[in-house]
Protein backbone atom coordinates (compact mmCIF):
# COMPACT_ATOMS: atom_id res chain seq x y z
CA UNK A 1 0.00 0.00 0.00
CA UNK A 2 1.31 3.37 -0.60
CA UNK A 3 -0.81 6.58 0.43
CA UNK A 4 0.78 10.15 -0.11
CA UNK A 5 0.78 12.44 2.61
CA UNK A 6 -2.13 14.05 1.56
CA UNK A 7 -4.27 11.23 2.26
CA UNK A 8 -6.68 11.15 4.83
CA UNK A 9 -5.03 8.03 6.24
CA UNK A 10 -6.92 5.09 7.23
CA UNK A 11 -9.11 5.51 10.01
CA UNK A 12 -8.67 3.83 13.61
CA UNK A 13 -12.32 3.83 14.93
CA UNK A 14 -14.19 0.09 14.29
CA UNK A 15 -17.60 -0.04 14.43
CA UNK A 16 -18.74 -2.89 16.29
CA UNK A 17 -21.92 -4.07 15.74
CA UNK A 18 -24.25 -4.80 18.43
CA UNK A 19 -25.39 -8.20 17.46
CA UNK A 20 -24.94 -10.11 20.30
CA UNK A 21 -25.96 -13.83 21.11
CA UNK A 22 -28.18 -14.40 17.75
CA UNK A 23 -28.35 -18.41 18.39
CA UNK A 24 -29.82 -19.81 15.47
CA UNK A 25 -32.17 -22.89 15.51
CA UNK A 26 -30.32 -25.71 13.67
CA UNK A 27 -33.90 -27.15 11.84
CA UNK A 28 -33.59 -30.63 10.53
CA UNK A 29 -30.81 -32.02 9.12
CA UNK A 30 -30.85 -33.60 5.39
CA UNK A 31 -30.25 -37.52 5.73
CA UNK A 32 -26.54 -37.93 4.21
CA UNK A 33 -26.44 -39.57 0.36
CA UNK A 34 -23.84 -42.37 1.36
CA UNK A 35 -26.51 -42.94 3.84
CA UNK A 36 -23.72 -43.01 7.14
CA UNK A 37 -25.33 -40.81 10.05
CA UNK A 38 -24.81 -37.03 9.99
CA UNK A 39 -23.48 -36.02 13.13
CA UNK A 40 -25.84 -33.37 14.69
CA UNK A 41 -24.78 -30.13 14.40
CA UNK A 42 -22.74 -28.81 17.17
CA UNK A 43 -22.88 -25.75 19.63
CA UNK A 44 -21.26 -22.59 18.08
CA UNK A 45 -17.91 -22.03 20.05
CA UNK A 46 -14.97 -20.05 19.32
CA UNK A 47 -11.99 -20.96 17.71
CA UNK A 48 -10.10 -18.44 16.06
CA UNK A 49 -6.93 -20.04 15.06
CA UNK A 50 -8.91 -22.71 12.48
CA UNK A 51 -7.49 -22.06 9.23
CA UNK A 52 -9.17 -20.69 6.97
CA UNK A 53 -7.97 -22.70 3.81
CA UNK A 54 -10.54 -21.48 0.62
CA UNK A 55 -13.01 -18.51 0.45
CA UNK A 56 -15.48 -18.66 -2.21
CA UNK A 57 -17.18 -15.34 -2.21
CA UNK A 58 -20.63 -14.18 -3.91
CA UNK A 59 -21.85 -10.79 -4.10
CA UNK A 60 -24.87 -9.02 -5.26
CA UNK A 61 -24.58 -5.02 -5.16
CA UNK A 62 -28.31 -4.52 -5.03
CA UNK A 63 -28.97 -6.36 -2.18
CA UNK A 64 -25.94 -6.19 -0.25
CA UNK A 65 -25.84 -9.78 0.53
CA UNK A 66 -23.14 -12.19 0.34
CA UNK A 67 -22.35 -15.72 0.14
CA UNK A 68 -19.51 -17.40 1.96
CA UNK A 69 -18.41 -20.84 0.72
CA UNK A 70 -15.10 -21.41 3.73
CA UNK A 71 -13.41 -24.26 3.67
CA UNK A 72 -11.54 -24.80 6.96
CA UNK A 73 -8.77 -27.23 7.97
CA UNK A 74 -10.47 -29.96 9.08
CA UNK A 75 -10.66 -31.27 12.90
CA UNK A 76 -11.17 -34.59 14.74
CA UNK A 77 -11.38 -32.86 18.19
CA UNK A 78 -12.25 -29.40 17.84
CA UNK A 79 -16.12 -28.11 17.16
CA UNK A 80 -14.97 -24.59 16.82
CA UNK A 81 -14.41 -21.98 14.03
CA UNK A 82 -14.15 -18.05 14.30
CA UNK A 83 -14.60 -15.81 11.83
CA UNK A 84 -14.09 -11.52 12.54
CA UNK A 85 -17.76 -10.34 11.04
CA UNK A 86 -17.47 -7.06 12.72
CA UNK A 87 -19.86 -4.71 9.66
CA UNK A 88 -22.14 -8.05 8.61
CA UNK A 89 -25.33 -9.12 9.53
CA UNK A 90 -25.41 -12.62 9.53
CA UNK A 91 -28.56 -14.19 7.99
CA UNK A 92 -27.60 -18.25 8.03
CA UNK A 93 -24.89 -20.84 8.65
CA UNK A 94 -24.92 -24.11 6.79
CA UNK A 95 -23.35 -27.09 5.44
CA UNK A 96 -24.49 -29.51 2.63
CA UNK A 97 -26.52 -31.20 5.06
CA UNK A 98 -28.49 -28.66 6.72
CA UNK A 99 -28.16 -25.32 8.71
CA UNK A 100 -25.71 -25.10 11.54
CA UNK A 101 -25.40 -23.46 15.13
CA UNK A 102 -24.01 -20.15 15.11
CA UNK A 103 -23.88 -16.58 17.13
CA UNK A 104 -22.76 -13.51 16.56
CA UNK A 105 -21.29 -11.46 19.84
CA UNK A 106 -19.27 -8.23 19.51
CA UNK A 107 -18.74 -8.51 15.86
CA UNK A 108 -17.02 -12.29 16.46
CA UNK A 109 -18.63 -15.31 14.48
CA UNK A 110 -18.90 -18.37 15.97
CA UNK A 111 -20.10 -21.69 14.51
CA UNK A 112 -20.47 -25.41 15.50
CA UNK A 113 -18.62 -27.20 12.58
CA UNK A 114 -18.57 -31.29 12.67
CA UNK A 115 -15.69 -33.08 13.14
CA UNK A 116 -13.65 -34.07 10.49
CA UNK A 117 -10.43 -35.82 9.19
CA UNK A 118 -10.48 -33.31 6.03
CA UNK A 119 -11.85 -30.27 5.04
CA UNK A 120 -14.76 -28.86 6.49
CA UNK A 121 -16.98 -26.75 4.56
CA UNK A 122 -19.16 -24.07 5.61
CA UNK A 123 -21.27 -21.75 3.95
CA UNK A 124 -22.17 -18.23 5.71
CA UNK A 125 -24.94 -15.94 3.92
CA UNK A 126 -24.69 -12.22 5.44
CA UNK A 127 -25.56 -8.74 4.43
CA UNK A 128 -22.78 -6.30 4.21
CA UNK A 129 -23.06 -2.33 4.25
CA UNK A 130 -21.25 0.66 2.73
CA UNK A 131 -18.46 1.98 5.47
CA UNK A 132 -15.88 4.79 5.97
CA UNK A 133 -13.38 5.80 3.67
CA UNK A 134 -10.99 2.83 3.51
CA UNK A 135 -12.71 0.11 5.98
CA UNK A 136 -14.63 -2.24 3.34
CA UNK A 137 -17.02 -1.36 0.84
CA UNK A 138 -16.37 2.67 -0.10
CA UNK A 139 -18.75 5.13 -1.46
CA UNK A 140 -17.39 5.45 -4.64
CA UNK A 141 -17.89 1.48 -5.52
CA UNK A 142 -14.13 0.15 -4.56
CA UNK A 143 -13.30 -2.03 -1.72
CA UNK A 144 -10.46 -2.00 0.38
CA UNK A 145 -9.97 -3.71 3.68
CA UNK A 146 -6.08 -3.34 5.11
CA UNK A 147 -4.92 -3.79 7.38
CA UNK A 148 -7.72 -5.55 9.26
CA UNK A 149 -11.24 -4.56 7.81
CA UNK A 150 -12.22 -7.78 6.30
CA UNK A 151 -14.98 -8.61 8.37
CA UNK A 152 -16.80 -5.35 7.16
CA UNK A 153 -16.74 -7.39 3.60
CA UNK A 154 -16.72 -11.12 4.43
CA UNK A 155 -16.19 -13.65 7.10
CA UNK A 156 -12.38 -14.14 7.60
CA UNK A 157 -9.37 -13.93 9.93
CA UNK A 158 -7.62 -10.66 9.44
CA UNK A 159 -4.63 -12.07 10.68
CA UNK A 160 -2.08 -11.95 7.78
CA UNK A 161 -0.64 -15.44 9.06
CA UNK A 162 -3.80 -16.71 7.98
CA UNK A 163 -3.35 -17.16 3.96
CA UNK A 164 -6.82 -18.25 1.67
CA UNK A 165 -7.15 -19.10 -1.50
CA UNK A 166 -9.97 -16.70 -3.01
CA UNK A 167 -12.97 -17.17 -5.80
CA UNK A 168 -14.59 -13.95 -6.19
CA UNK A 169 -18.47 -13.48 -8.14
CA UNK A 170 -20.17 -9.64 -8.10
CA UNK A 171 -22.97 -9.78 -9.51
CA UNK A 172 -25.49 -6.65 -10.23
CA UNK A 173 -23.33 -4.15 -10.75
CA UNK A 174 -25.55 -1.29 -11.99
CA UNK A 175 -26.60 -0.60 -15.50
CA UNK A 176 -23.76 1.41 -17.58
CA UNK A 177 -21.02 0.00 -14.98
CA UNK A 178 -18.90 -2.93 -14.75
CA UNK A 179 -16.96 -4.33 -11.86
CA UNK A 180 -13.37 -5.32 -11.81
CA UNK A 181 -11.99 -8.23 -9.90
CA UNK A 182 -9.98 -11.30 -10.11
CA UNK A 183 -12.46 -14.36 -10.49
CA UNK A 184 -9.81 -16.12 -8.46
CA UNK A 185 -6.59 -16.11 -6.17
CA UNK A 186 -4.87 -19.23 -7.11
CA UNK A 187 -2.53 -19.78 -4.19
CA UNK A 188 -2.89 -18.64 -0.25
CA UNK A 189 -3.26 -14.60 -0.10
CA UNK A 190 -3.53 -12.35 3.02
CA UNK A 191 -6.90 -11.54 3.69
CA UNK A 192 -6.40 -7.51 2.44
CA UNK A 193 -5.87 -8.90 -0.91
CA UNK A 194 -8.81 -9.22 -2.56
CA UNK A 195 -11.11 -6.25 -3.24
CA UNK A 196 -13.22 -4.88 -6.08
CA UNK A 197 -13.70 -1.55 -8.19
CA UNK A 198 -17.25 -0.81 -9.98
CA UNK A 199 -17.26 2.23 -12.05
CA UNK A 200 -17.48 3.11 -15.61
CA UNK A 201 -14.23 1.52 -16.52
CA UNK A 202 -12.13 1.00 -20.00
CA UNK A 203 -9.80 -1.59 -20.62
CA UNK A 204 -6.51 -0.51 -21.90
CA UNK A 205 -4.15 -3.18 -23.09
CA UNK A 206 -0.68 -2.66 -22.02
CA UNK A 207 1.36 -5.35 -23.82
CA UNK A 208 2.57 -9.16 -22.01
CA UNK A 209 5.56 -9.66 -20.39
CA UNK A 210 8.35 -12.11 -21.33
CA UNK A 211 7.05 -14.77 -19.26
CA UNK A 212 3.95 -14.18 -20.53
CA UNK A 213 1.72 -12.34 -18.06
CA UNK A 214 -0.76 -9.88 -19.93
CA UNK A 215 -0.75 -6.99 -18.56
CA UNK A 216 -4.36 -4.64 -18.70
CA UNK A 217 -5.39 -1.01 -17.01
CA UNK A 218 -8.99 -0.24 -16.26
CA UNK A 219 -9.64 3.50 -16.12
CA UNK A 220 -12.52 5.86 -15.24
CA UNK A 221 -14.16 8.65 -17.83
CA UNK A 222 -11.64 10.98 -18.36
CA UNK A 223 -8.85 9.02 -17.30
CA UNK A 224 -7.48 7.22 -20.12
CA UNK A 225 -4.34 9.81 -20.63
CA UNK A 226 -3.01 9.12 -17.02
CA UNK A 227 -3.42 5.55 -17.19
CA UNK A 228 -1.73 4.95 -20.87
CA UNK A 229 1.29 7.43 -19.15
CA UNK A 230 1.24 5.51 -15.95
CA UNK A 231 1.54 2.28 -17.37
CA UNK A 232 3.98 3.01 -20.42
CA UNK A 233 6.56 1.22 -19.30
CA UNK A 234 4.62 -1.21 -17.05
CA UNK A 235 6.19 -4.30 -19.36
CA UNK A 236 9.43 -3.38 -18.51
CA UNK A 237 8.93 -2.82 -15.13
CA UNK A 238 7.16 -6.42 -14.99
CA UNK A 239 9.92 -8.03 -16.80
CA UNK A 240 12.58 -6.67 -14.35
CA UNK A 241 10.82 -8.44 -11.48
CA UNK A 242 9.81 -11.16 -12.89
CA UNK A 243 13.75 -11.88 -14.20
CA UNK A 244 15.14 -10.90 -11.13
CA UNK A 245 12.79 -12.46 -8.72
CA UNK A 246 10.82 -15.20 -10.73
CA UNK A 247 7.84 -15.64 -12.71
CA UNK A 248 4.59 -13.31 -11.37
CA UNK A 249 2.72 -15.56 -9.24
CA UNK A 250 -1.05 -14.30 -9.23
CA UNK A 251 -2.55 -15.98 -13.07
CA UNK A 252 -1.76 -14.91 -16.57
CA UNK A 253 -3.89 -11.26 -16.02
CA UNK A 254 -2.47 -8.32 -13.97
CA UNK A 255 -2.61 -4.63 -14.17
CA UNK A 256 -4.03 -1.61 -12.48
CA UNK A 257 -7.76 -0.14 -11.66
CA UNK A 258 -8.13 3.45 -11.09
CA UNK A 259 -10.52 3.60 -8.42
CA UNK A 260 -11.84 7.04 -6.91
CA UNK A 261 -10.85 7.48 -3.33
CA UNK A 262 -11.37 11.17 -2.80
CA UNK A 263 -9.08 14.55 -3.76
CA UNK A 264 -6.47 13.74 -0.98
CA UNK A 265 -5.48 10.26 -1.12
CA UNK A 266 -2.60 9.83 -3.67
CA UNK A 267 -1.70 6.08 -3.49
CA UNK A 268 -2.42 2.43 -4.18
CA UNK A 269 -3.12 -0.64 -2.78
CA UNK A 270 -1.99 -4.15 -3.39
CA UNK A 271 -4.79 -5.77 -4.65
CA UNK A 272 -3.32 -8.05 -6.72
CA UNK A 273 -3.73 -9.42 -9.45
CA UNK A 274 -5.75 -6.34 -10.68
CA UNK A 275 -4.10 -3.64 -8.09
CA UNK A 276 -5.95 -0.43 -7.22
CA UNK A 277 -4.41 3.02 -7.48
CA UNK A 278 -6.05 6.25 -7.15
CA UNK A 279 -6.94 8.23 -9.95
CA UNK A 280 -4.77 11.37 -9.36
CA UNK A 281 -1.88 8.68 -8.78
CA UNK A 282 -2.71 6.98 -11.97
CA UNK A 283 -0.54 8.55 -14.23
CA UNK A 284 2.75 7.60 -12.00
CA UNK A 285 4.99 5.28 -12.85
CA UNK A 286 6.48 5.06 -9.24
CA UNK A 287 3.39 4.07 -7.68
CA UNK A 288 2.55 1.52 -10.67
CA UNK A 289 5.93 0.16 -9.74
CA UNK A 290 5.63 0.02 -6.14
CA UNK A 291 2.28 -2.06 -6.28
CA UNK A 292 3.11 -4.34 -8.98
CA UNK A 293 6.34 -5.13 -6.86
CA UNK A 294 3.78 -6.02 -3.89
CA UNK A 295 2.50 -8.91 -6.18
CA UNK A 296 6.11 -10.84 -4.88
CA UNK A 297 6.25 -9.01 -1.43
CA UNK A 298 3.55 -8.12 0.99
CA UNK A 299 1.26 -10.55 -1.25
CA UNK A 300 2.97 -13.62 -3.34
CA UNK A 301 4.66 -13.63 0.34
CA UNK A 302 2.87 -12.36 3.12
CA UNK A 303 4.30 -10.97 6.70
CA UNK A 304 3.96 -13.60 9.48
CA UNK A 305 3.25 -10.63 12.01
CA UNK A 306 2.39 -7.32 11.55
CA UNK A 307 5.46 -6.36 13.29
CA UNK A 308 7.01 -7.76 10.24
CA UNK A 309 5.03 -5.30 8.25
CA UNK A 310 9.14 -3.76 6.72
CA UNK A 311 9.09 -7.33 5.00
CA UNK A 312 5.93 -5.98 2.89
CA UNK A 313 6.53 -2.32 2.82
CA UNK A 314 10.24 -1.73 3.33
CA UNK A 315 11.39 -4.32 0.54
CA UNK A 316 8.69 -3.70 -1.74
CA UNK A 317 10.03 0.17 -1.29
CA UNK A 318 13.15 -0.73 -2.69
CA UNK A 319 12.06 -2.90 -5.55
CA UNK A 320 10.16 0.24 -6.21
CA UNK A 321 13.77 1.94 -6.70
CA UNK A 322 15.43 -0.83 -8.23
CA UNK A 323 12.92 -1.42 -10.96
CA UNK A 324 12.46 2.61 -11.71
CA UNK A 325 16.73 2.86 -12.17
CA UNK A 326 16.60 0.03 -14.57
CA UNK A 327 13.91 1.01 -16.92
CA UNK A 328 13.84 4.52 -16.48
CA UNK A 329 17.70 5.04 -15.59
CA UNK A 330 19.98 6.67 -13.22
CA UNK A 331 18.97 9.78 -13.03
CA UNK A 332 15.67 8.72 -12.47
CA UNK A 333 16.73 6.75 -9.84
CA UNK A 334 18.58 9.93 -8.00
CA UNK A 335 15.79 11.34 -7.92
CA UNK A 336 13.57 9.04 -6.52
CA UNK A 337 16.40 8.03 -3.34
CA UNK A 338 15.96 11.70 -3.45
CA UNK A 339 12.65 11.75 -2.27
CA UNK A 340 13.22 8.67 -0.45
CA UNK A 341 15.93 10.64 1.23
CA UNK A 342 13.18 13.46 1.93
CA UNK A 343 10.05 11.03 3.10
CA UNK A 344 12.87 9.63 5.93
CA UNK A 345 13.80 12.94 7.00
CA UNK A 346 10.20 13.89 7.85
CA UNK A 347 9.72 10.58 8.98
CA UNK A 348 12.35 11.38 11.49
CA UNK A 349 11.20 14.54 12.53
CA UNK A 350 7.56 13.09 13.12
CA UNK A 351 5.97 11.36 16.35
CA UNK A 352 5.22 7.74 15.16
CA UNK A 353 7.45 5.48 16.73
CA UNK A 354 10.79 5.24 15.13
CA UNK A 355 11.51 1.67 14.80
CA UNK A 356 10.68 -0.47 11.51
CA UNK A 357 10.51 -4.18 12.79
CA UNK A 358 9.62 -4.14 16.28
CA UNK A 359 10.25 -7.55 17.81
CA UNK A 360 7.16 -9.82 19.03
CA UNK A 361 3.83 -11.34 16.59
CA UNK A 362 0.93 -9.93 17.13
CA UNK A 363 1.31 -7.16 19.81
CA UNK A 364 1.18 -4.02 17.82
CA UNK A 365 -1.70 -2.84 16.65
CA UNK A 366 -0.28 -1.40 13.04
CA UNK A 367 -2.83 2.01 12.76
CA UNK A 368 -3.17 2.74 16.55
CA UNK A 369 0.79 1.95 17.19
CA UNK A 370 1.14 3.64 13.88
CA UNK A 371 3.45 1.20 12.74
CA UNK A 372 2.01 2.37 9.24
CA UNK A 373 4.09 5.10 8.11
CA UNK A 374 7.36 5.74 6.24
CA UNK A 375 9.43 4.88 8.92
CA UNK A 376 8.72 0.67 7.79
CA UNK A 377 8.83 2.41 4.13
CA UNK A 378 11.35 4.26 4.18
CA UNK A 379 14.19 2.90 6.90
CA UNK A 380 13.09 -0.55 4.96
CA UNK A 381 14.10 1.01 1.63
CA UNK A 382 17.73 2.25 3.21
CA UNK A 383 18.49 -0.79 4.26
CA UNK A 384 18.40 -2.91 1.77
CA UNK A 385 19.93 -0.44 -0.08
CA UNK A 386 23.46 -0.42 2.57
CA UNK A 387 22.74 -4.08 2.03
CA UNK A 388 23.25 -3.73 -1.58
CA UNK A 389 26.37 -1.78 -1.59
CA UNK A 390 27.65 -4.34 0.87
CA UNK A 391 26.68 -7.52 -0.54
CA UNK A 392 26.69 -6.19 -4.40
CA UNK A 393 23.57 -7.05 -6.36
CA UNK A 394 25.06 -10.33 -7.97
CA UNK A 395 24.57 -11.73 -4.45
CA UNK A 396 21.67 -9.66 -3.00
CA UNK A 397 19.41 -10.50 -5.68
CA UNK A 398 19.81 -14.46 -5.61
CA UNK A 399 18.90 -14.00 -2.44
CA UNK A 400 15.50 -11.86 -2.85
CA UNK A 401 14.71 -14.55 -5.58
CA UNK A 402 15.45 -17.79 -3.13
CA UNK A 403 13.43 -16.23 -0.49
CA UNK A 404 10.57 -15.58 -2.66
CA UNK A 405 10.47 -19.05 -3.96
CA UNK A 406 11.04 -20.57 -0.73
CA UNK A 407 7.94 -18.60 0.87
CA UNK A 408 5.64 -17.74 -2.18
CA UNK A 409 1.87 -18.24 -1.02
CA UNK A 410 3.21 -18.70 2.69
CA UNK A 411 3.64 -16.11 5.53
CA UNK A 412 7.32 -15.40 6.22
CA UNK A 413 9.02 -13.18 9.04
CA UNK A 414 11.80 -10.59 8.40
CA UNK A 415 13.97 -12.38 10.08
CA UNK A 416 13.61 -15.69 7.51
CA UNK A 417 14.57 -12.89 4.67
CA UNK A 418 17.81 -12.18 6.50
CA UNK A 419 18.47 -15.91 7.31
CA UNK A 420 18.45 -16.79 3.60
CA UNK A 421 20.42 -13.46 2.68
CA UNK A 422 23.32 -15.37 5.34
CA UNK A 423 22.58 -18.69 3.66
CA UNK A 424 22.39 -17.87 0.24
CA UNK A 425 24.19 -14.43 -0.35
CA UNK A 426 26.88 -15.22 2.52
CA UNK A 427 26.50 -12.72 4.49
CA UNK A 428 25.22 -12.08 8.44
CA UNK A 429 23.21 -8.65 7.74
CA UNK A 430 22.18 -8.94 11.78
CA UNK A 431 23.77 -6.49 12.89
CA UNK A 432 23.13 -4.20 9.70
CA UNK A 433 19.47 -4.71 9.78
CA UNK A 434 19.34 -4.01 14.22
CA UNK A 435 21.23 -0.65 13.34
CA UNK A 436 18.19 0.36 10.43
CA UNK A 437 15.39 -1.39 11.67
CA UNK A 438 15.72 -2.44 15.53
CA UNK A 439 17.18 0.97 16.49
CA UNK A 440 15.52 4.63 16.83
CA UNK A 441 18.50 6.00 14.77
CA UNK A 442 19.36 6.37 11.06
CA UNK A 443 22.87 4.76 10.89
CA UNK A 444 25.51 7.38 9.28
CA UNK A 445 27.13 4.86 7.07
CA UNK A 446 25.05 4.12 4.41
CA UNK A 447 26.66 0.87 3.46
CA UNK A 448 26.30 -2.36 5.83
CA UNK A 449 29.33 -2.69 7.61
ZN1 LIG B 1 3.05 -0.70 -0.51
Amino acid sequence: MRIGRHARLVGLGIVILAALGCAQDDGKDKPSTTGTPVEPPPEPSADLSRNIQKTRLTVDLSTMTGTAVIDLAGSLTGTGASFEATGLEIEGVSRAEGPLKWALSQGQLDVGVPTSQGSAQITIDYKFKEQAQFEGLMEKGSTLVWPYFCGNLFPCHSDPADGTTFELTVTSTPAGMTTVYPSTIGIDAPPYQIAWATGSYTKLDIGTTFQGTHLVAYYLPGGGTDAQKGTERLVDIMNFYETMLAGYPFGGEAGAIAVDWGAGAYGGMEHHPLWHVSTIAMADPWIQAHEAAHGWFGDGVRPACWEDFVLSEGTVSYLEARAITEVFGADEGTKLWAHYQTRLNTAMAGTAPKIAWPEGCGEVDILKDQLFGDIAYMKGAFFFRALEAKMGKAKLDPSLKAFFLKNKGKAAHFQDLLDIVKSVGGYDASACAAAWLRSEAVPAEQVCP
